[in-house]
């Protein structure tokens, strides 16, 4: 079985590619390991994709993405890809069992997945005061008072992002010393709404319906303390998933796919949108955008590689 094009990964960037793809008339084939929608499957409310005004449920959303593909054709099936050879202009995949697809051209959009901080309470809250993205969430948390976990960039950037909408900012982190660098610290520690608890950790995260607050420990002291907070940003790292493709494409130094404007990698006939890519915002927006221009990519490199 010869496609034009094998998508890997069936988030929105995944599904994107898959419409302009099948759109295109082009012999196109999504594989996905989990739940079509990717991590927008699971998102509570979406208010910041363009064209609903009220917000969308990420159930809703992923569903209509995935109707939309499939009404021009696109195939889907739901497996693991264990490698991925690319010795030839004719690229073949290998699943999880044994099974290959040959292909002229594969779309990676596997994403990313924001780290656990894997305490009590983290799966029953999330999305109902947990949140691995302050960009999506922070505006339903107006007035109120927010933690934010981990000492990195993207926490102590994020934090002050949120004195958007928060009165009160705690960054909880679980050493003395901020990893994030030295502007990013000075921006916090001169906002007013964001205070550090430091050598801190979260031992649960609490409520009934929704997130009421935090137990914490003090790693130096050993004293425990409960923080009354409605929202809990957990910015504790991401991991790109990449491991399956070994060395085959380019990576950077946090083993994100490398991918030029046209979301080209170092492979030709290998493209690559959506979070898994080196600098992408991780955004739905973003991962539609860039899964358009891989699909259109691809379609000229198949013409130009195979006609
Ligand atoms: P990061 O720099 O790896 O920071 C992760 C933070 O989470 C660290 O402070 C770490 O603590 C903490 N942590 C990890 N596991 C934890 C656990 N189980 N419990 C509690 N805390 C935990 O990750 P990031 O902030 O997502 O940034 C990723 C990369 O993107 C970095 O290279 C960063 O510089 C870059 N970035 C850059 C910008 C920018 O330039 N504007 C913005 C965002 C991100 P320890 O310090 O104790 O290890």
């Amino acid at each position: 079985m010869l496609f034009d094009i094998v998508i890997i990964g069936g988030g929105p960037a995944g599904l994107t590619a898959g419409l302009y793809a099948t759109r295109a008339r082009l012999k196109c084939l999504l594989i996905e390991k989990g739940l079509l929608g990717g991590q927008v499957a699971t998102t509570e409310l979406i208010e910041n994709y363009p064209g609903f005004e009220q917000g969308i449920t990420g159930a809703d959303l992923s569903s209509k993405m995935e109707e939309q593909a499939k009404k021009f054709g696109l195939e889907t099936i739901q497996a693991y890809v264990e490698s991925i050879s690319s010795r030839d202009k004719i690229k073949k995949i290998t699943l999880e069992g044994g099974e290959e697809y040959e292909t002229r051209s594969i779309i990676l959009c596997t994403g990313a997945k924001p780290t656990r901080l894997g305490v009590k309470g983290e799966g029953k809250f999330r999305g109902k005061g947990v949140s691995y993205c302050a960009t999506c969430d922070g505006a339903f948390f107006k007035g109120e008072t927010v933690a934010v976990i981990g000492g990195g960039n993207s926490a102590v950037e994020e934090a002050v992002f949120l004195t958007k909408f928060a009165d009160k900012v705690y960054v909880i982190h679980r050493r003395d010393k901020l990893r994030a660098d030295k502007i990013a610290q000075e921006r916090a520690f001169s906002n007013n709404r964001v205070e550090f608890k430091l050598d801190t950790v979260v031992e649960e995260i609490t409520g009934e319906n929704d997130v009421k607050g935090l137990h914490l420990n003090n790693v130096k002291t050993q004293e425990k303390s409960i923080l009354d907070v409605t929202g809990v940003f957990i910015y504790i790292g991401y991991n790109p998933n990449t491991g399956f493709l070994k060395d085959l494409v380019e990576l950077d130094e946090n083993n994100y796919i490398i991918a030029d404007f046209d979301m080209a990698t170092s492979v030709p006939g290998i493209f690559a949108a959506g979070d898994v890519v080196s600098g992408s915002v991780k955004q739905i927006s973003v991962a539609v955008g860039q899964g358009t221009t891989a699909a259109i990519s691809a379609g000229k490199y198949i013409e130009e590689n195979f006609s």
